[in-house]
């Protein structure tokens, strides 16, 4: 990795930036993964590259509604096992389910790496690499999925996806939840709940709060899904970028 000093004030976006070009040059993440991390960091330098009020209130009943799940399940493609494969693995642990590996350009060698990559970070099971079922409204390599997994989950997780993919899920009936910086993004105006915060600050908040709420009766974590109102947040969420240009930029 190329030697970034840790006093560099874009230190962490730096060590991101250069995560993503591992994962490229190790064979985990398509080039393509390379320019949706760099929107995404533009819009992490929008809001401030801080966890917001709306991210917080978003992970919380991300964790309620995959405590709650019948069959919960965990999506990984490329730039998610680039940036936080220890993690992904952590809260699979929390949760005690398996990872999916699924991927936007699918190559069977890179479903490969990356479960292996799972796998040598702890993963005990990961699936996606003989997927047996396919997501009604997308064309093949996208549709692949995995019975037991993601196929027939009720509660998904899908960090970094593009718009076509929750909107099929959703449309299977699922619950799906979001990470993704962008909060104007067909995938977080899709999805259920849509946590609009960087990947890296994101899982391990999420496992912290699987692990904080998992004694919790099932009535008061139903009462924080109910409660819960995915477009409210996504304005509050621009809101907050706003804010931060104006406080920041443009006093
Ligand atoms: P959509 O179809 O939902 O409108 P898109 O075409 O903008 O999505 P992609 O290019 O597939 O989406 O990018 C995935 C999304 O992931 C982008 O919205 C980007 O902001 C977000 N993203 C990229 N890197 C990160 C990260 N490190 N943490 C959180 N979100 C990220």
């Amino acid at each position: 990795m190329t030697d970034i000093p840790e006093s560099h004030p874009r230190y962490a976006s730096l060590v991101a930036r250069e995560r993503v070009a591992q994962g490229v040059k190790k064979g985990y993440t398509s080039s393509q993964g390379l320019i949706a991390q760099g929107r995404g960091e533009c819009f992490d330098y929008l809001l401030g590259e801080r966890t917001t009020a709306s991210a917080e209130a978003a992970t919380t009943a991300a964790a309620a509604l995959l405590l709650m799940a019948a069959r919960p399940a965990l999506s990984v493609n490329g730039n998610v096992a680039a940036l936080v494969a220890e993690e992904m693995v952590a809260l699979a642990d929390a949760l005690a389910i398996p990872l999916e590996v699924n991927l936007f350009h699918r190559s069977e060698e890179r479903v490969k790496k990356i479960a292996d990559l799972l796998r040598e970070k702890g993963a005990k099971e990961v699936l996606g690499e003989k997927p047996d079922a396919s997501v009604p409204g997308l064309d093949h390599a996208r549709a692949l999925a995995t019975r037991g997994g993601i196929y027939d989950a009720d509660v998904v997780l899908i960090p970094l996806e593009d718009g076509d993919r929750c909107e099929a899920l959703v449309a299977m009936g699922k619950k799906v939840i979001a990470i993704d910086l962008n909060p104007l993004s067909r995938t977080a105006r899709k999805a259920t709940v849509s946590i609009v915060d960087n990947i890296l600050r994101a899982v391990p908040h999420l496992t912290e709060q699987v692990r904080r709420l998992s004694d919790v009766q099932r009535a008061d974590l139903e009462r924080m899904v109910q409660e819960y109102d995915n477009e409210k947040v996504l304005r509050q969420a621009t809101a907050e970028i706003r804010d931060h240009l104006e406080r920041q930029f443009l006093p």
